[in-house]
């Protein structure tokens, strides 16, 4: 990092951190200004009071009582354990300015903080979709398509639901498109609270709903940074995780041994960034990643696919003192639900 850099781009985020925060999925802790809350860096507990973010001087400024005090740009190269280079590149995006040029575009200024009130819209929405939802049974729509990749069992993860009938919306306008079965997997904060609920949208016979994104996300009600989708939790000291929720379910199938014949305790990350952020049980010493192999887009160095994220969670999980074992697949493209079919299913067809 050198000054030169440093300087211009405080000077580009300068005023702009509540859109950043935001934006990088800190927006929840905005409404720390007033009053004290657990900090992004170093509580594990949502019920903890040591953290403020001030924005006093324009910075994205911010006080920890017990990681200390400094800027926005600190913080979101601590939050995402990303260098300065990457975030550079990424704040540049944000604000839709480059290297060279101050922002042009009308950024929101708004400084009230009042996002309590769709927090709870979005809390109590989850709570709903959750509990209109049941335990996946043998032959219902979420066990078909399962069944379909392989990836059947007797018993599927209390984290994993089926809901009868789910409204997809479009995106951006928010036509309604039909209602269809969903399968719905909680993704959890690392100090266990619901973040949200991943939706893959189904046909009654299993197949993916005929919607343009079959796979979404529910709003969050807190920053999704860190959390997982806990599949299997951990019995031992050790713990598998994947970047997709179904290449988990095929890596449980893949960890099969005589000594563990159910397989590993497995996590789902749902995206190659938030792997990277994935934060593990203090009691997991083994971790073991199993990151898909996506193309290397050349002239994007810094882009997060799934290597580089596997990478850099394992650089800080080796740091915290964890063993770790990087599991690669074979060819480019491929995940390890593709490695699965590949050896166990296609060789025993
Ligand atoms: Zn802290």
């Amino acid at each position: 990092m050198t000054t030169k850099n440093f300087r211009p781009l405080k000077d580009v985020a300068h005023g702009h951190w509540e859109f950043l925060m935001q934006h990088f999925g800190l927006g929840e802790y905005l409404r720390f200004k007033k009053f004290e809350g657990p900090c992004p860096l170093c509580s594990t507990d949502a019920k903890s009071t040591r953290f403020r973010f001030t924005d006093r001087f324009g910075y994205g400024d911010y006080f920890c009582s017990k990681c200390g005090a400094g800027d926005g740009i600190g913080l979101l190269m601590k939050y995402q354990g990303c260098d300065f280079k990457k975030l550079v590149a990424d704040i540049h995006e944000a604000l839709g300015t480059d290297a060279k040029a101050l922002p042009t575009k009308a950024l929101p200024t708004d400084t009230s903080c009042k996002p309590q009130e769709s927090d709870e819209r979005a809390r109590k929405n989850l709570v709903r979709v959750w509990e209109e939802a049941k335990p996946i049974q043998p032959g219902d729509a979420a066990d078909r398509y399962l069944s379909s990749r392989y990836l059947g069992m007797p018993e599927y993860p209390a984290a994993m639901r089926l809901h009868p009938g789910l409204k997809y919306f479009d995106e951006p306008n928010k036509k309604e498109l039909g209602k269809f079965p969903t399968l719905l997997s909680i993704f959890r904060h690392p100090a266990g609270p619901a973040v949200t609920l991943h939706r893959t949208y189904l046909t009654e016979k299993g197949e993916k709903a005929p919607v343009p994104k079959v796979k979404k996300m529910m709003s969050p009600v807190r920053p999704m940074a860190g959390g997982a989708v806990r599949l299997f939790d951990p019995q031992g000291d050790c713990l598998a995780v994947a970047e997709g929720i179904e290449t988990a379910l095929a890596v449980r199938r893949l960890t099969r041994s005589k000594a563990n014949p159910d397989g590993c305790p497995v996590w789902a990350a749902t995206s190659a960034s938030l792997l990277m952020t994935m934060k593990v049980p203090e009691s997991v010493k083994k971790v073991w990643i199993f990151a898909d192999l996506d193309v290397d887009i050349p002239d994007q160095p810094n882009q997060i696919n799934g290597q580089r994220a596997a990478k850099r969670l394992s650089e800080r999980l080796v740091a915290e003192g964890k063993e770790v074992v990087l599991y690669r697949p074979d060819s480019v493209e491929e995940d390890f639900h593709d490695v699965y079919l590949r050896t166990h299913v296609l060789v025993a067809a």
